[in-house]
């Protein structure tokens, strides 16, 4: 059946590789789309299978019943795109200004549809069901993924599984791990309120940006010295502003940083450290900090007997010559939070264009991805589901 699959899945290439590009045109920003499901829809109805719209508002999710009774495989792909001008050049660029698929959702989407089209016409053989589950907004917190579970994508589903087209990844590799595959990606935000003056008299004041600078210093010892150094996170600033005259003694500052983490235990503690530091610091000065600490997409934690098969499909799968361990990235993803509530799996598809003299990575405005890349995801999003079917009959 594996191989009866392979061949299907490399009949319909040039299929996969036309609604890509169709995709890659008309690309819609996160929480705006609203031509995108409407096309995925259209193709899922056409095959036969039960569609619902506008899941959690704008998903699409479409249910393939096996012939034969069997557990039930989810299959999510993503497919909004990105507030960024495209400047590729490609004969098939957006035509969208200001929007583009800088991320590789148009093939994620593409690659289940031909996969959803393959696998339907095996639907008598098949020993269990599949859902597809077309996921909206991945890219814009608060995300698509907890409003599609809140709506029930996930009801009946007994093993999930999802990858990333990954353009720093050679194409025919497939990257995965058990335990954290991507991290929790948290953003604050701290305002320090001083008391501004004259450059000439600091004794009068309580001088904002020194303060900031000394809570932007002071942050940089929660990783050496509040974590374990057996765990992983990273704090980083990234905005400090105070615009103020040559003379002038700032009045306040803004820092706004992110925080990157695995383990909850550590997120706590980073939130927690954060901002006692913040306001400790400025207290020490007699000024004050407010500080915010916004929670992202938790980290993506792939669980161990899901990741296992994942390797072993792979090694298995056509286009795939190569299958690697991988360590954790600390790129953020809502596919965490299907994971919290049934068993799974989320790996990375190799899609770097072999012949590229320049490499860009994911959300550039030049980003491309090697189109048989998606034939490498669906051979193994669909191995993933044969193998379900096999190992829980
Ligand atoms: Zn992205
Ligand atoms: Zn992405």
């Amino acid at each position: 059946m594996l191989e009866k699959m392979q061949q299907l899945l490399n009949d319909h290439y040039d299929e996969m590789v036309e609604i890509r590009r169709h995709l890659h045109e008309n690309p819609e920003l996160s929480f705006q789309e609203v031509e995108t499901p409407k096309y995925i829809a259209d193709y899922q109805r056409k095959l036969g299978n039960e569609v619902r719209e506008g899941v959690g508002e704008r998903g699409v999710v479409a249910v393939l019943e096996g012939g034969k009774p069997g557990p039930t495989v989810a299959l999510r792909a993503d497919f909004d795109a990105l507030p960024i001008h495209e400047e590729t050049e490609l004969p098939f660029a957006s035509k969208t200004d200001g929007v583009m698929h800088a991320c590789g959702h148009d093939g994620h989407t593409a690659e289940l549809l031909v996969l959803a089209k393959v696998l339907t016409s095996m639907k008598e053989e098949l020993a269990g069901s599949v859902v597809f589950i077309h996921q909206h907004a991945e890219e814009y917190a608060p995300g698509g993924a907890q409003a599609m579970i809140a709506d029930g994508c996930l009801d009946g589903v007994d093993v999930i599984y999802g990858t990333h087209l990954w353009s720093m990844i050679p194409h025919g590799t497939v990257e995965y791990t058990e335990g954290p595959i991507m991290a929790a990606a948290d953003k604050f935000s701290i305002n320090v309120k001083g008391k501004g003056g004259h450059g000439a008299q600091p004794h009068m004041t309580k001088d904002s940006i020194l303060i900031g600078a000394q809570i932007v210093q002071t942050l940089q010892h929660i990783v050496s010295r509040n974590v374990d150094p057996m765990d992983s996170a990273v704090v980083s600033v990234g905005h400090f502003e105070s615009v103020n005259a040559y003379n002038v003694i700032a009045d306040k500052v803004k820092i706004i940083g992110t925080a990157r983490s695995f383990e909850e235990d550590v997120r706590d503690l980073l939130e927690e450290r954060i901002i006692t530091l913040a306001q400790g610091v400025a207290s020490g000065y007699g000024a004050e900090a407010e500080a915010i600490y916004e929670r992202g997409y938790p980290a993506v934690i792939n669980h161990e007997e899901q990741a296992k098969i994942v390797g072993k499909v792979a090694e298995q799968s056509a286009g795939i010559d190569h299958v690697e361990v991988t360590s954790p990235q600390m790129g953020g993803e809502d596919f965490a939070y299907y994971l919290k509530h049934v068993k799974g799996a989320f790996f990375f598809t190799g899609a770097m264009k072999p012949d590229a003299k320049v490499t860009y990575p994911h959300h550039h405005p030049k980003f491309d991805i090697e189109e048989r890349a998606m034939l490498n995801a669906a051979n193994v999003l669909g191995g993933l589901v044969l193998e379900t079917f096999d190992q829980m009959k």
